[in-house]
């Protein structure tokens, strides 16, 4: 799960990007970064993130061999371990305060849909995951091998930032995107720090360090909730998803029928609930008003009691 508050200094900007893209964006990147930095302040703390789950079992089964290699050397590391449910990208973060809000995520991610096709020309997202790399070795991940899938990757990312942005959306993050596939990380089990593990030894990785891991093809990205409880399959709270490289632009499909209809039968059942408690709400008050009004004469304007509610 992406846990912006953790303040791992990011050194780790992308290397394998042609120069000539970086430098063209370099001066408007930093242009709009600081106007976030700005925006956001302090109360910046998200709490959404768009994914691209793991699904590819090949990727999956690397993944727990590595995991077992590291908690057969230490232990204690288990705590550490991401579960093989949750194994995701994470695109974008952004943060949603309330229900108006998720909806209006919902709707950028359905925006965002025509953008990714028009990115992809009709073409597949394969991304191939290749070797070990850590966050300031707090964050294991494995690495999104070299290759031409970083272009549209990337562009994918930006797009989606620059689409929730623009609907008012408090979205990205200062640092640059990395792409990356996290396995483990020290955070989930801050006591290790205290009983001594403080980093993420390379000797625990190092016979993964050049290791194929397999390759995922990209077919849907989900808006997710970082703190709502997970689903039964180990995966994030779904909001809503799209389905993306497909050549004939996409039905839904039924997982994103039954999301989308269980969430229409959510948000009326809210409305009628919240209607009925404001109508009540009102005729309680008109009651209370007229009886209030009563109890003032009988009392000959005894004001103690009228701050009451
Ligand atoms: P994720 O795999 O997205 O859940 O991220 C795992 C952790 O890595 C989170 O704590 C992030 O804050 C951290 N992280 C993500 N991207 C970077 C980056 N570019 N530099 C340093 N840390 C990062």
């Amino acid at each position: 799960m992406p846990f912006a508050t953790i303040d791992i200094k990011d050194d780790y900007a992308i290397t394998d990007v042609p120069q000539i893209r970086l430098k063209r964006n370099i001066e408007n990147e930093q242009i709009k970064n600081d106007q976030i930095k700005k925006k956001k302040g302090k109360d910046y703390q998200p709490n959404y993130f768009l994914s691209i789950p793991i699904t590819n079992k090949e990727i999956i089964g690397g993944i727990k061999i590595l995991q077992n290699a590291i908690i057969q050397q230490d232990k204690r590391l288990a705590k550490a371990m991401v579960s093989d449910g949750s194994f995701h990208i994470t695109l974008l973060v952004m943060q949603l305060l309330n229900e108006d809000e998720v909806n209006i995520g919902i709707n950028a991610l359905l925006e965002l849909k025509p953008c990714i096709e028009e990115i992809l020309q009709g073409k597949h997202l394969t991304l191939p995951f290749q070797g070990i790399d850590t966050f300031g070795n707090q964050v294991g991940f494995v690495k999104l091998a070299e290759g031409d899938h970083i272009i549209p990757l990337l562009e994918i990312a930006e797009t989606a930032k620059k689409t929730f942005q623009e609907k008012g959306i408090l979205a990205g993050e200062s640092r640059s995107f990395k792409p990356h596939l996290t396995f483990m990380k020290l955070s989930k089990a801050p006591w290790l720090r205290k009983n001594g593990v403080k980093k993420i030894d390379p000797e625990l990785y190092e016979k993964f360090i050049s290791h194929k891991f397999g390759e995922e093809l990209c077919s849907r990205i989900d808006l997710c909730s970082m703190l709502k409880k997970k689903q039964s399959d180990g995966y994030y709270h779904c909001e809503s998803s799209i389905v993306i490289g497909e050549k004939d632009g996409g039905e839904p499909d039924d997982a994103e029928l039954v999301r989308l209809s269980k969430r229409l039968v959510e948000n009326a059942v809210l409305k009628a609930v919240q209607q009925y408690l404001e109508e009540t709400q009102n005729k309680k008050q008109l009651g209370e008003g007229s009886s209030v009004k009563i109890e003032e004469a009988e009392r000959n304007g005894n004001d103690s009691d009228n701050n009451r509610k």
